[in-house]
């Protein structure tokens, strides 16, 4: 039984497959491969693009998925989440797709092997679907990453986007160096700078992250439009220069990227969400089918 908890739960060979997959899915919509398995949701935060996106995956491959609210859940009646798992794989689905603030849910219910167990984002910890589509979207851009520079720009000690890219896209090849404001920055081995103007001739990508307020014991900062005069991408800051933005979603408009720089066809916000169906698509192929 295989998991994603994070990338590295995946070989390189894996890697390039699931590349390969999602360009494939991208170019001529598959058949339906799993029409007869069953995942079930389970998003103790809230999500917008991740969510629909692996509904959406999983039904365009005929698999059938089903959502539980674990706000309306026995969670909320005191029943542990290891037993709330357990009861849902009792119904015996072939993947579950966890979101949690905590970084080690994912782990301790694929640890528990009852069904395939996929992280939709897990506290700062990890969020490998997201990692894989950033990748997918840049490979496709750039045809190969290794050797390319990547900032990311923000709340990088709170983004488990950051952390899943960082792993990833090292591991890739890649040069990744960090920018934020001190608040925001994490401790990392990684070259880090509190102005983008010190290293933005050296990039092909800018990752833009939103504040991650709800994980923010105490605000870290106070005062965001001063942030964005010194982190929102804006054309002005990018000038001509040939750099690919993208963001994870939700952007914060004029804070963590301008209106009309979300419109620039170097902004690559929407083929991001694009690539996110295939990839995942691939991914369930990979988890579902083929291990
Ligand atoms: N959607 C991403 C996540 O779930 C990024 C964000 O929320 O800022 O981590």
């Amino acid at each position: 039984m295989q998991h994603l908890v994070d990338t590295n739960n995946f070989s390189d060979e894996q890697i390039a497959q699931l590349l390969h997959d999602a360009k494939t899915f991208k170019a001529q919509r598959p058949p339906k491969l799993l029409r007869d398995k069953l995942l079930i949701t389970l998003f103790f935060e809230a999500s917008t693009r991740t969510r629909s996106s692996f509904e959406v995956a999983a039904k365009r491959l005929g698999a059938a998925v089903v959502h539980l609210d674990p706000s309306r859940s026995s969670t909320k009646k005191g029943e542990s989440l290891e037993d709330t798992f357990a009861n849902l794989c009792a119904m015996e689905p072939d993947g579950v797709i966890i979101r949690h603030s905590e970084n080690e849910t994912p782990r301790l219910l694929a640890d528990m092997e009852m069904t395939s167990v996929i992280n939709a984002g897990a506290g700062n910890y990890a969020h490998p679907t997201q990692a894989l589509l950033d990748l997918f979207t840049m490979v496709e851009h750039f045809g190969e990453v290794k050797g390319k520079t990547i900032a990311i720009v923000g709340d990088i000690v709170s983004s488990r986007v950051a952390s899943s890219g960082i792993r990833l896209l090292t591991r890739m090849g890649m040069n990744v160096v960090l920018v934020a404001p001190k608040p925001f920055m994490p401790e990392s081995d990684l070259p880090q700078y509190e102005k983008l103007e010190d290293i933005i001739d050296k990039v092909d990508v800018i990752m833009s992250l939103r504040a991650q307020l709800e994980r923010h014991a105490s605000p870290l900062f106070d005062d965001y439009d001063e942030y964005a005069k010194h982190y929102c991408i804006d054309k002005e800051r990018l000038g001509d220069r040939d750099i690919l933005v993208l963001h994870p979603g939700p952007v914060m408009r004029n804070i963590d990227i301008s209106d009309k720089m979300l419109e620039d066809p170097r902004c690559k916000v929407l083929e991001q969400v694009k690539n996110g169906v295939f990839i995942r698509m691939a991914i369930l192929k990979l988890l579902l089918l083929d291990s």
